[in-house]
């Protein structure tokens, strides 16, 4: 049998996390073969609630869950972890801005991070998804030096379904006939939707989204608006942020990662910038890139049209003005 994978959640008593602990013991992240050790780390306000989640998998017996940690104390929480999933954080109440939990968000990063630095298992791979969660992962690496770069990511997978989403539904096709889309930059609302490269499976064989939207303007307006704003307005009417598309999404993004995007696909997640398309290096950005032996690579060579690179720019730099924000408090 093959040996179990430490998964960690932190924030495991939140929203995502309610959602996302059952799919990970289900297999939804890294397959029907793979018995899963959960980790779930909360804060002690949360204590009682995550011994309720912890409760609730015991009954569900999952055949592949081989044990559950849930603990209040972060380095337990991070001994030998496979696989972090970085979802607790302070969260952004109604009025605030994404970078106005930043300065909340320093010290969990920093004491996260080096508890993971120290305690994980080698080649141990994180996701951040707490929000700011570009900014995060930056500070995320900053206190965790002993991880490698390549080993940090963030999530953009929930912006990139959506964006296949909304391109299926605009040429009435199921989202699995779209590939291809691409989200740039910043999880928040300068990201850049393009389906300026995605393509269609038809009958008649793959056509180019963009020769078969002829509605240029939708494409370049009411298309990226409305990717944009899909957490807002899932917000206004569930009364609460999205945590179940968030959870699906984040079990995608580690799947790809480390079990390899099917040949000819590419998919979105936030890396740290080598420079690539001229984006700063050392920030984290959203890149198309293709997986494989449990790396992923960012796919090159993509033509860039003028008003690609205008959007590209501007979320580059909320990143770099967010980094430099982030820093003002790494250094105190
Ligand atoms: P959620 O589970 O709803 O969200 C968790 C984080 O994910 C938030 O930062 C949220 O951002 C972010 N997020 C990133 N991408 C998305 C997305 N696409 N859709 C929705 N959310 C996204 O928050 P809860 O408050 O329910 O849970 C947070 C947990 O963290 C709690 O259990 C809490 O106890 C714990 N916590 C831990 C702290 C610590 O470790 N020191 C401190 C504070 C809380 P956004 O807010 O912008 O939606």
């Amino acid at each position: 049998a093959r040996a179990p994978v430490r998964v960690l959640v932190t924030g495991a008593a939140g929203q995502i996390g309610y959602a996302l602990v059952p799919m990970i013991a289900r297999g939804i992240m890294l397959g029907p073969d793979q018995p899963i050790i959960l980790h779930m780390l909360d804060i002690e306000p949360a204590a009682e609630a995550l011994k309720g989640v912890q409760m609730e998998l015991i009954d569900a017996a999952f055949p592949l869950l081989k044990g559950v940690v849930a603990t209040t104390d972060v380095v337990e929480a991070c001994k030998r972890v496979n696989v972090a999933v970085m979802v607790g954080g302070f969260p952004c109440k109604e009025g605030m801005m994404r970078k106005d939990v930043l300065p909340k968000n320093v010290p969990i990063y920093r004491a996260h991070a080096s508890a993971l630095a120290e305690h994980a298992a080698p080649n141990c791979k994180v996701l951040v998804v707490t929000n700011p969660a570009n900014t995060n992962a930056v500070i995320f690496k900053e206190f965790a030096r002993s991880i490698p770069e390549k080993n940090i990511t963030c999530l953009t997978r929930l912006d990139h379904n959506r964006t296949l989403s909304q391109i299926a539904e605009r040429l009435n096709v199921h989202n699995s006939d779209v590939k291809n889309v691409i989200v740039w930059g910043n999880h928040s609302s300068t990201q850049y939707p393009d389906a300026s490269h995605a393509t269609i499976t038809t009958t008649s064989g793959e056509k180019s989204a963009r020769e078969l939207i002829a509605d240029q303007h939708w494409l370049h307006n009411e298309f990226i608006t409305t990717v944009q704003q899909r957490g807002d307005v899932i917000l206004k009417v569930r009364k609460l942020s999205s945590a179940l598309s968030a959870a699906s999404a984040a079990c995608d993004h580690i799947r790809d990662w480390l079990h390899g995007t099917p040949k000819g696909t590419w998919v979105s997640m936030g890396v740290c910038s080598d420079g690539s398309y001229g984006i700063q290096p050392g920030l984290f950005y959203s890149f198309p890139v293709t997986c494989e032996n449990e790396e992923w690579s960012i796919v090159q060579g993509l033509e860039i049209d003028e008003f690609s690179r205008l959007k590209m720019d501007a979320t580059a730099q909320e990143l770099i003005e967010e980094k430099s924000f982030a820093y003002s408090f790494i250094n105190q």
